[in-house]
């Protein structure tokens, strides 16, 4: 991977310049901002799947008709599917994290993956799904940046973990049974990383990480389009905190995690969603001790409340997350679920002007 050159050198150059120099800010929830336009079944479905399947599509030997099954699937809630039924509404919100101060926004595709699709039976849609989600940030960086060409805005190209854990088994009853695969991982991620590239992304991410051998795979998927393509991105590493002990739902604190995947030489590791800014910080000062690279932090706005909101405001969360800064623990930050463009503003101004963590220089460093 290492050996491989840049896909796009200048927009590499300005990423490591912009990080020389300052802490860079993330965006923060997607979904929290789709959830304000209360979209129902019809808005979700558009024009294209109006009739509840991909009227561009159907399974080879299939003809949609009367009771042919395809129309099962309620799309209400399949927030990638917006990407293609209301790219407004998706470039509009990625406009808005820009506005309020955003050097990155993440593409619409967290979900956008054979194994994610396959509950709204629209596995086929991957490739275009991430395709079009890496060109609608793009679309809204480009604006930005032409608005104030100083300053550079980068399109992080989304990865998520997707429902299933390849190194545990769901069911107690049966410990050996797997609900998905390394190489069904791999193909899917494959197809969702060759749609992120050739959308414009600037940057890969891998996020939300519950299990590392599901990132494993997503890594090893990445590395396979880099060597195919003879050239790559800049990868950002970021796990997740899935109870009080501090450790993934694989079982590993924050120092196995990054050593277990230091390998893939990643732009940056770190942390996000989970419980909140408070319960992150001292597993980010782990990371921030023990990683040569740069570290990341973007954090639910707290745990979410019996009405499925979050609590913490965007003072409430700028002021952790300034002491993360004055800690030296940041090189990037922004915000997971529950944040919404306000969360970023008060973000992006409690760390202005605060130096960017040094990375601690390695004896072994590869
Ligand atoms: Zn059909
Ligand atoms: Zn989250």
């Amino acid at each position: 991977m290492t050996t491989l050159p840049w896909i796009n050198p200048a927009r590499v150059d300005a990423l490591l310049s912009a990080l020389a120099q300052r802490i860079l800010i993330i965006d923060g929830a997607m979904g929290t901002m789709i959830q304000r336009h209360e979209l129902q079944e019809a808005d979700y479905r558009g024009e294209r799947f109006a009739q509840g399947f991909d009227a561009l599509f159907a399974p080879e030997g299939h003809a949609h008709g009367a009771g042919c099954g395809c129309a099962a699937h309620d799309q209400r809630g399949n927030n990638d599917l917006l990407t293609l039924s209301q790219p407004a509404i998706i470039r509009d919100i990625h406009a808005a994290y820009l506005a309020a101060g955003a050097d990155l926004v993440e593409t619409n595709t967290f979900n956008s993956t054979a194994i994610s699709l396959a509950d709204y039976h629209l596995q086929h849609l991957v490739r275009e799904l991430n395709q079009r989600g890496a060109q609608l940030a793009r679309e809204a960086c480009d604006v930005a940046e032409a608005a104030d060409p100083s300053r550079p805005r980068f399109v992080i190209g989304v990865l998520g973990p997707t429902s299933r854990t390849a190194s545990l088994s769901p069911d107690v009853n049966r410990p050996g049974f797997r609900a998905t695969s390394f190489d069904d991982l791999a193909q899917t991620y494959r197809e969702a990383v060759s749609g992120l590239i050739d959308g414009g992304s600037d940057v890969l991410m891998v996020e939300t990480i519950f299990d590392t051998l599901n990132a494993k795979a997503a890594l090893f998927a990445i590395d396979d389009v880099f060597e195919a393509r003879g050239a790559r991105l800049p990868v950002m590493i970021s796990g997740t905190i899935t109870d009080a002990s501090g450790r993934t739902l694989s079982g590993q604190t924050a120092e196995a995690f990054w050593y277990s995947l230091r390998h893939a030489q990643p732009l940056s590791i770190g942390l996000n969603c989970a419980l909140g800014p408070k319960d992150l910080r001292p597993h980010i000062d782990i990371l921030a001790q023990v990683a040569d690279v740069h570290v990341s932090t973007h954090p639910n706005a707290g745990l979410p409340n019996a009405f499925g909101g979050y609590d913490e405001t965007p003072e409430d969360m700028a002021t952790v997350l300034r002491e993360f800064a004055e800690a030296g623990l940041l090189n990037l930050v922004g915000g997971c679920c529950g944040t919404t463009p306000d969360h970023i503003a008060a973000i992006a101004q409690a760390v202005k002007g605060l130096p960017p963590r040094q990375r601690p220089r390695m004896a072994d460093a590869a």
